[in-house]
């Protein structure tokens, strides 16, 4: 394979700089990859070859003329298929969304446009976001690039994917339960899930609205700090981002973490959580507390309930955004005589089994009778949940524990089961629920060689810390520089 599409984003940065290689040079190695290994792995839904040889053409007419340009100048991007692409088919995983071309794009998809980065292709995921594993995509089953028979997590499975693969140099997700930070753990990538408010959810497709946030999943910690630059801030159109300064999240790079204090919760130790994990992860705490670190033990006593509390919450929010897919104004519309039938013959046949499933329970939960007994005790739970982490966070400065109670598990393992694939997301919803940042970093790898990630869970709008952690643990460890070896 040619060496440029295993570069990362600040090296290929330097590169383009110093004229060493051109956008176009770039962006063809990335797109002959991905042709060469996505018959092994499935990670795209679209591929936008002439889109993005445009964009890189366009990209070197820029670094032509100018000395500085920005960081994602020319850079080969994959944004998960959820985000909207001006021109671009963005499916959302879903049937019922096959056919669907944005009219605009997404604010984030914007920002990285504005730069001129390119964008080769858009990732699969599980439909509407709904999974672990991204087995419940209409379209395909994307694979684990460290073992093909196996998944990549998910929701942002395809990302994960082609990030690890090098078939794109940086990938954008999201994450509403773990969807950015349990596929990098799987895969072996950096994820990053910032704090809810952080990013503008503006033109990304409505999962559970309180609880989804944009974010990259790259291949290491430096490309992280830079894409968090691009995509943060305040946007008009989303009324849920915030108001607050961004810092340049570069800064933290190559800062120290002596005296930092890092709760280890005991409810992230269970033995619900697989012995190789739990290995590769203290010898990770080990490590962190040799570069400094103090490490100190903690309880999120109400961790256990996080899982029952998620999953009323987020499809009860799914059921109320998802109500938009009716036939009428976009996507699938299946011929009808009357408009109930148009609207039920088009879910009926649009929507796949787990996207059924979270519109029922979530109908269900709010409906008159039901509505105090679950929506409105599952929201009281939240709320206790994310008190756990305050009272924590009076005495730590991070959370650091395994992101998944797993590595990566068989294709099909899991799929007819859905407790059971729930259950996988006992270890990052609870920072969804509280609005937190968290982040996850490779640590190691598990049973049959798989990959295992640490998770870093930081207090609200403390990205920065999560990012200089989690270098300065990649640094002294170098788990990044580990590839898988996809035969073509
Ligand atoms: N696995 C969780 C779910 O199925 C989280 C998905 C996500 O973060 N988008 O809902």
């Amino acid at each position: 394979m040619s060496e440029l599409a295993k570069l990362t984003i600040h090296t290929a940065h330097q590169k383009l700089k110093k004229k060493e290689i051109s956008a176009t040079e770039l962006t063809t190695a990335v797109l002959d990859h991905i042709e060469k290994t996505e018959p092994q792995i499935n990670a795209f839904i679209s591929i936008c070859r002439d889109q993005a040889m445009a964009q890189a053409k366009q990209a070197d007419s820029i670094i032509f003329k100018e000395k500085n340009f920005p960081i994602l100048t020319g850079i080969p991007i994959a944004p998960k298929d959820i985000y909207l692409t001006k021109g671009i088919l963005t499916t959302c995983a879903s049937h019922i969304l096959h056919n669907f071309v944005p009219p605009y794009n997404a604010t984030v998809i914007e920002k990285c446009l504005a730069q001129n980065a390119v964008i080769v292709g858009k990732t699969n995921l599980d439909e509407f976001a709904m999974g672990s594993s991204t087995e419940t995509s209409y379209f395909k089953n994307t694979k684990n690039p460290w073992d093909l028979s196996r998944i990549p997590g998910g929701s942002s499975g395809g990302s994960a994917a082609a990030v690890s693969a090098d078939q794109c140099l940086a990938s954008l997700g999201t994450d509403t339960g773990g969807s950015i930070r349990q596929p990098a753990s799987l895969c072996s990538v950096v994820g990053l899930k910032p704090t809810y408010g952080r990013v503008s959810r503006y033109g990304t497709m409505a999962f559970a609205s309180s609880l989804d946030q944009m974010g990259p999943l790259t291949k290491d910690v430096t490309d992280c700090a830079h894409m968090m630059n691009v995509i943060s801030g305040h946007d008009e159109k989303d009324s849920t981002s915030i108001k607050t300064p961004v810092p340049d999240f570069t800064k933290t790079l190559n800062q120290n973490i002596k005296k930092l204090r890092i709760g280890v919760p005991k409810e992230f130790f269970t033995q619900a959580i697989a012995t190789d994990v739990k290995q590769c992860v203290n010898t990770a705490l080990k490590q962190l507390e040799g570069l400094g670190a103090e490490l100190i033990d903690i309880s999120l006593p109400n961790t256990e309930y996080a899982v029952a509390t998620y999953y009323i919450i987020a499809p009860a929010e799914a059921s109320a955004n998802l109500a938009r897919y009716d036939g009428v104004r976009f996507g699938l519309r299946e011929q009808a005589n009357t408009l109930q039938e148009l609207y039920s013959k088009t879910k009926a046949s649009g929507f796949g089994a787990e996207v059924k499933r979270r519109i029922l329970i979530g109908t269900f939960v709010l409906s008159s009778g039901y509505y105090d007994a679950y929506y409105g005790k599952a929201q009281k739970t939240r709320t206790i949940i994310r008190n756990d982490f305050t009272e924590v966070f009076k005495n730590v400065d991070v959370i650091a524990g395994p992101v998944s109670p797993t590595t990566a598990f068989k294709l099909g393992e899991k799929i007819n089961d859905p407790l059971q694939m729930y259950l996988s997301d006992i270890l990052t919803l609870s920072t969804n629920l509280a609005g937190l940042p968290g982040m996850s970093v490779p640590c190691g790898f598990g049973d049959g060689n798989l990959p295992v990630g640490l998770q870093l869970i930081g207090k609200a709008f403390d990205e920065e810390t999560l990012i200089r952690v989690a270098h300065c643990y990649e640094q002294a460890t170098k788990w990044h520089l580990k590839k898988p070896k996809i035969t073509t």
